[in-house]
This record gives C-alpha cells, sequence and structure tokens, in this order.
C-alpha cells in the first residue's frame, strides 16, 4: 500500500507540474512568440514601404498608408505586445521569470520610445516631396530606414529571447519527462515486488489452511480420533489445537451419548424382564418359605432343608439383581438440594460399618473442615458410596483398611476419594470399568461404576478411578461447587438443617 500509495501520489504531483507548464506554454509564452512575430513582420512591412516612397508615382496615396500605420497599425501592435507579456508573466513576483517580464516590458516601451519619433520625420519626409525637395526627402527617409532596421533588429532580438525561453521550458519539460517515466517504471517494479512478496507470503502462511480444511473435512465424515495436523505456533497452529479440542470434546461427548443411550436401552428391557420376574420370584420365595416350615418338622429330611436353603439363597439374589437392574431402569434426573456431602458420605460410611467389620476391612473418614454446601441428589449419592465401599470391601478379601476423604479441589469443586489397599484392577480393563456389564466378579452385574458414573454426570461432576501403590484402587467423585453454595457450612446436619433448593431444583 505504501509502494502503491507513493506511486499515485508521485504520479498526481508529475501529471499537475505537467499541466500547469504545458498551461503556460500554450496561453503565454505561444501567443506572446505570436505577437512578437506580428510585431517584427509590421515592421518589415513599414520597412519595404518606405524603399519606395521617394520614386512613388503618387506620394499622396503612400502617406495615407504611413499615417494610417502609424495612427492605428503601430499603436495596436504594441497593445497586443503588452498584453501578451502580461500573460506570459501572471505568476508576478515570484515568478522565476519576473526578471525577463520586466525585460520584455522595458524594452517595448524603449522601442515604441524610439518610433515616437516617425510620425515627425514622416511628415517632414512628405512636405519635401510635396515641395520637390529631393535631397531633404532622401535624408528623412534615410532616417526613417536607419530607425526602422533598428527596431525591426530589437523587436528580432526580444522575439529570440522569448524563443530561448520556450526552448528551455520545452527542453527541462522533456528532461522532467524522462526522469518521471524512469521513476515511475522503478516504483512499479518496487510495487510489483512488493505485491509479489506479499502474495507469496500470503500462500506460504495459508497454505496449512488446506490441511485444517482437509482435516475438518475428515471430522465431518465422521473420523473423531484426535489428530494434531498443525503444531506451529501461530493463529493458524492455535486454529488446529482448537480444533482438535473441539473434536475430543465431540468424541467425548458422543461416547457419553452412546454409553447413556445403551443403558437407557437396557433400563427399558431390565424393567420389562424384571417385572416379569419379579411376581414368579416372589411366589417361588414364598413356596420355599412353606415348604421350610414343614420340613422344619421331620429332623430325617435336613439334606432336603439344605436344598431348600440354597433354593432360598438364590431367590434372594435374583431380587438383589432384579432391584438393581430396576434401579437404573428407574434412573431419574437427580432432584438437587443444597446438601452436606460430607455428611452424607459419613452417613453411608456409618451405614456400611457393620457389614465392613463382618469382612475384617476398617475404615477411616478423613473431612476438611468448613466446606461448602454443593447441589447434589442425597438418595442417588449415598447409592453410589455404597456400591464404591462396597466394591472396596470386596477387592479385600483377606480384610484391610479403606480411607474415605471428603475435601475441596480448586475453587470449584469438591471431591469424595474411597481408596482401599484391595486387588487393583488390569491396566487393561481401566478403560471398561465404567461401561455396563463388564465385571470380573463371579456373581458380579458390572451395573454399579456405570450407575455410578451417570449419577455424577447428571450432577455436572464426574468419577474417576487410579491404581494405587503399592496395591489398591482409588476411586474419586467430584461435585461442583454451585454459586449459591459456595460458602462455607454454617450449620450441621441435623432435623433443623434447612434444605435450600436451587434453581427450582434442578441445576446442572
Ligand atoms: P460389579 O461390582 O458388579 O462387578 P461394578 O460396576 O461395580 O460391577 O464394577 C465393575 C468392575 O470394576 C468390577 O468387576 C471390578 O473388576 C472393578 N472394580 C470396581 N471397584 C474396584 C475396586 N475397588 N478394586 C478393584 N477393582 C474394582
Amino acid at each position: 500500500m505504501v509502494a502503491f500509495t507513493l506511486v499515485a501520489g508521485w504520479s498526481l504531483i508529475a501529471l499537475r507540474t505537467a499541466a500547469q507548464e504545458g498551461e503556460l506554454l500554450r496561453s503565454g509564452y505561444l501567443p506572446l512568440s505570436l505577437a512578437l512575430r506580428d510585431a517584427v513582420a509590421d515592421q518589415d512591412a513599414w520597412n519595404t514601404q518606405l524603399n519606395h516612397v521617394t520614386t512613388a508615382a503618387n506620394p499622396a496615396d503612400k502617406r495615407v498608408w504611413f499615417d494610417a500605420a502609424l495612427a492605428a497599425g503601430r499603436p495596436r501592435t504594441f497593445a497586443k505586445l503588452r498584453a501578451a507579456i502580461h500573460r506570459a508573466f501572471q505568476g508576478g513576483e515570484r515568478d522565476p521569470s519576473a526578471e525577463l517580464a520586466r525585460e520584455l516590458t522595458q524594452e517595448t516601451a524603449d522601442i515604441l520610445e524610439l518610433g515616437s519619433a516617425d510620425g515627425q520625420s514622416v511628415a517632414q519626409l512628405f512636405e519635401a516631396l510635396a515641395r520637390g525637395d529631393a535631397k531633404l526627402a532622401e535624408q528623412r527617409r534615410a532616417e526613417l530606414v536607419t530607425r526602422g532596421a533598428r527596431i525591426k533588429g530589437r523587436l528580432g532580438q526580444l522575439e529570440q529571447r522569448v524563443q530561448a525561453r520556450v526552448d528551455a521550458l520545452a527542453g527541462a519539460a522533456q528532461r522532467r519527462e524522462a526522469h518521471a517515466f524512469r521513476l515511475l517504471v522503478a516504483l512499479l517494479m518496487v510495487t510489483s515486488l512488493v505485491a509479489l512478496g506479499s502474495a507469496l507470503r500470503v500462500r506460504r502462511v495459508l497454505a496449512p489452511l488446506a490441511r485444517v480444511t482437509a482435516r475438518a473435512r475428515a471430522v465431518a465424515r465422521g473420523e473423531l480420533e484426535v489428530q494434531p495436523v498443525l503444531e506451529t505456533a501461530d493463529e493458524l497452529g492455535e486454529l488446529a489445537a482448537t480444533f482438535e479440542r473441539m473434536v475430543a470434546a465431540i468424541a467425548a461427548a458422543n461416547e457419553q451419548l452412546l454409553a447413556a443411550d445403551r443403558l437407557a436401552t437396557i433400563g427399558k428391557m431390565a424393567a420389562h424382564v424384571t417385572h416379569e420376574i419379579r411376581n414368579p420370584l416372589s411366589s417361588i420365595a414364598l413356596n420355599v418359605e412353606m415348604l421350610e416350615e414343614e420340613l422344619a418338622e421331620s429332623p430325617e429330611r435336613s439334606e432336603a432343608r439344605a436344598l431348600l436353603q440354597a433354593i432360598q439363597h438364590e431367590i434372594e439374589r435374583l431380587t438383589a439383581l432384579s432391584e438393581q437392574y430396576l434401579s437404573m431402569a428407574r434412573q431419574q434426573p437427580p432432584n438437587l438440594q443444597e446438601e452436606d456431602l460430607a455428611e452424607v458420605v459419613r452417613e453411608a460410611c456409618d451405614f456400611m460399618r457393620l457389614e465392613l467389620k463382618r469382612h475384617d476391612v476398617r475404615l477411616s473418614l478423613e473431612v476438611e473442615p468448613d466446606l461448602p454446601l454443593v447441589a447434589l441428589d442425597e438418595a442417588q449419592l449415598r447409592q453410589v458410596c455404597f456400591n464404591l465401599l462396597r466394591n472396596a470391601r470386596e477387592s479385600m478379601p483377606e480384610g484391610g483398611l479403606i480411607e474415605v476423604s471428603v475435601r475441596r479441589r480448586g475453587a470449584a469443586e469438591l471431591v469424595v476419594c474411597i481408596a482401599d489397599e484391595g486387588v487393583g484392577f488390569d491396566a487393561q480393563d481401566a478403560s471398561q470399568l465404567f461401561e455396563p456389564f463388564f465385571t470380573t466378579k463371579g456373581q458380579g452385574t458390572g451395573l454399579g461404576l456405570a450407575i455410578s458414573r451417570q449419577v455424577l454426570e447428571a450432577h455436572g461432576g464426574g468419577i474417576e478411578c487410579h491404581a494405587r501403590t503399592p496395591r489398591g484402587t482409588e476411586f474419586c467423585l467430584s461435585l461442583p461447587i454451585t454459586a449459591a453454595g459456595a460458602r462455607p457450612r454454617a450449620v450441621t446436619r441435623g432435623s433443623d438443617r434447612p434444605h435450600l433448593a436451587s434453581g427450582g431444583g434442578q441445576t446442572t
């Protein structure tokens, strides 16, 4: 742009100067030169007439011509000359030609002054001719011829000076034009080079855009694996990185949708099957109970009683299983209330303590003081805690310690971590732990962690698991601290504790 502005600006100035000079030549110097040429021609005619004046057959006719030339011709010629000089040097004192203008004006006045004696000489010439005084007539004619030659000579010099000035101006204009042409070519070359350089640079800068576009098309076709196509530190690199983050987010959202969809379908099936199974199961259980009662009276049928107990045990297991399926099928959106998360966890731990003790498992609970209230569905969260505590217990068949902690993580969330010293999990199982029906237990359903994840995500939080060293597993639940809950707890959980509903009882 700078190069273009320079070229355009300079061209304008050059054009304007050329136009001014052309105008000066056309309406100034050219009419002046013509006026001078006319004056020289008039004077020439005057001189020619003088040559034959003394030998003319009718001098009176000649006198009429000379009188007309003196009275009208000459004054008109010089008036035209003065006007032409004035027009040619309108620039006034500041014009570099002002000096020449003064000289021309002065010289014109001097020439006119020199010719002013002609009137008297012409009168004396014709009077002498009328008297027949040939000698005096010849004397006056010679005087007039000499003066006429001087006037013509001085007018000729003036014409030459003006012509020289015109030539100088034309030469300067020619030189300036050649100079302007060279400069213009140079500027055009610079402009072209700059334009070419810019085009190449833009091409080089934008070249990676094609890769980003191809990647965007691939994503549109459904290729959602993250693959950085551009690792530069410029804007395009940033764009590509942001795009890949977006792809990752879409892939994660897709996976969540799939999982939720799968769970929903399973839920419907489970609800249907469970509904079909529960009624027969409860009548089988009732019949088994009645049979047991009958057999209780005949001690010799102990083998039959043992069989019945095994059946009873299986019925109980099937009932528990159907309960779990139903709970998933009935999974409702959480009814969020501002609650004390630590208190919910403490209650779940207390509830599980007896079961844990029976399996030689100890439990420690550590709660960071002054935690804010968070929006949660107490029943759902308690169920998640039960699932995780039970899993932790089952991972330590020989007993051990479960460490539970509730604390803040950053400014935006609370976390509950449940860590055990159990068998841990295989690296290859890590990605499947939260998949529905993934279980490594003989009698497991593989639903506990899937349901837990669903609950946490519905709360706007998450669940993650880490392997512990030297052994064991840690599961951490995170819940966002909502704006209303982001204040230290003022009251402890109890019958008088206020239950604050946030945002109409539903927040995400
Ligand atoms: P289930 O307990 O019925 O198997 P879950 O969804 O609760 O279903 O757990 C899925 C699987 O995750 C378990 O079978 C087990 O392999 C693994 N898992 C869960 N909790 C733990 C834990 N605390 N330690 C080791 N593995 C665990």
